[in-house]
């Protein structure tokens, strides 16, 4: 059986890898996964600034080796020595060299894809479906933006700003580790973006990104938000602009990246139960 596109695995090379920061590394994935990956997904899916990919990452101690046969597994293995799914942002698409770039977030020994991606090599394989999203900025000269992200939101925000008309309006709210953390980024004269470092203060991710949410003023003109990190911000922003600012759902692009104590396995679950969930409805 021909898996869906959705869930067909691309497995790319490692190319090479960059310590953007400290807390950041870009992996070049390349080879022959390129074109397939390319040739198979709508422009218009390619063409957005969220787009994300699942990627499959196996326990580095089960020598296992992509693409990987997922219902043979299945039954062979335990849950918890099968390949798991992350999901990331396809940062860019470089048509040129047949690479694509995705940004990690090297947040410690924690987890699969933090230490996959700091400990990447070139000739390392990589397995992963999709892409999906569908977040563009708009271009409408009227609308002013708000993106709001923590570092997991960093290489969508980072998109999003560079594909904006110059003219564009607005925000950008980041919250990252510590100065040292902060990237050179492409931004449009009319957009403010502000950097909010964690560590100085020791606080929670996402507290610092929720009282400068907070203290924003309620912009006058349309608002489009993209706003996206740690869920229990994520939660708050959310009651913050529909409740306070009064924005309807369709204004905004807003979801939880990662649930802080939670791995992704257990993050996705809880999206159906209350806890998980960033709108209520
Ligand atoms: C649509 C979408 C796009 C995303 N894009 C990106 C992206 O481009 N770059 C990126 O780095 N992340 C991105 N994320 C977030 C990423 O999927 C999660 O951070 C994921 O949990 C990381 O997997 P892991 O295997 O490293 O850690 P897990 O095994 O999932 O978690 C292990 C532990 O690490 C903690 N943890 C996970 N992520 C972080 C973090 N960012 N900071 C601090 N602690 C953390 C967890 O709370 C848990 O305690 C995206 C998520 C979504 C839903």
């Amino acid at each position: 059986m021909t898996p869906s596109p959705k869930r067909q695995q691309h497995v790319f090379v490692v190319e090479r890898t960059e310590r953007l920061t400290p807390h950041m590394v870009r992996v070049h994935l390349g080879g022959p996964a390129f074109r397939d990956f390319v040739d198979g997904t709508d422009p218009d899916r390619l063409a957005a600034t969220d787009k994300y990919v699942k990627l499959l990452l196996a326990p580095p101690s089960s020598g296992l080796t992509p693409p990987y046969d997922l219902e043979a597994l299945r039954t062979a293995l335990p849950k918890h020595e099968r390949p798991a799914r992350r999901t990331y942002t396809v940062r860019a698409v470089d048509h040129a060299a047949g690479t694509i770039a995705i940004d990690f977030v090297v947040h410690g020994d924690d987890g699969l894809a933090g230490p996959w991606a700091a400990a990447a090599r070139p000739g390392d394989l990589l397995a992963l479906s999709g892409p999906g999203g569908g977040y563009t900025p708009s271009t409408e000269p009227a609308v002013t933006h708000v993106l709001l992200g923590d570092d997991s939101a960093l290489p969508a925000i980072g998109a999003a700003l560079e594909a904006m008309p110059a003219t564009a309006q607005g925000v950008a709210l980041v919250e990252v580790a510590g100065a040292e953390d902060e990237q050179a980024l492409v931004v449009p004269a009319g957009v403010d973006l502000r950097w909010l470092h964690r560590d100085a203060t020791g606080a929670e991710p996402g507290t610092l990104l929720l009282a400068a949410a907070r203290a924003l003023p309620r912009a006058s003109r349309p608002v489009r938000v993209f706003a996206h990190g740690e869920r229990t911000a994520v939660k708050a922003i959310r009651r913050l602009l529909q409740d306070d600012w009064g924005l309807d759902k369709a204004d905004l692009s807003l979801s939880a990246y990662w649930a802080l104590g939670r791995a992704e396995d257990r993050f996705q679950e809880e999206k159906r139960e209350p806890v998980g969930m960033v709108f209520p409805d």
